[in-house]
């Protein structure tokens, strides 16, 4: 299960309207508790670094990512998960999210951007132990 406050999670969907038609992506930030539900506390924006498919494709600079991760740990947060857009998709992850997906037991959410507008969002866990048993699995959101 993942935690969001109605303001990140209002703000990562934002960031799908603002990025509209290109895909945006973003790095949830915060902690795990006992019972392994993932509660965001940060989120941090990501710039797009695909420039020939910016619309069906996203991806992280390592460099803004191994900064981000720095920058958290200084708060005491740690990397919980991952968010992108799918302009005028379904929140449904497609066969290269999971290829792309690498932190087990991490969130991975989606955002449907229809028409400019901010959908429908969902949350996936990668599990599983290695490249070749990961899924991405469905997981309860719960916002507030
Ligand atoms: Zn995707």
């Amino acid at each position: 299960m993942l935690k969001l406050t109605r303001h990140d999670y209002d703000s990562l969907r934002q960031h799908g309207e603002e990025t509209y038609p290109h895909e945006c992506c973003g790095i949830l930030l915060g902690r795990v508790d006992d019972d392994g539900t993932r509660v965001v506390m940060s989120t941090a924006r990501c710039s797009n670094t695909r420039t020939d498919s910016a619309h069906n494709r996203y991806n992280i600079d390592p460099k803004e990512l191994v900064r981000i991760q720095r920058e958290g740990r200084e708060r005491g947060e740690d990397i919980v998960g991952f968010y992108h857009s799918h302009p005028d998709h379904p929140a449904q992850w497609s066969s290269t999210d999971l290829d792309e997906a690498h932190w087990f037991g991490c969130s991975y959410l989606i955002t449907s951007v229809e028409k400019g507008k901010a959908g429908i969002t969902n949350s996936f866990e990668l599990t599983g132990t290695d490249e070749s048993d990961k899924r991405l699995q469905d997981e309860p959101v719960e916002v507030g």
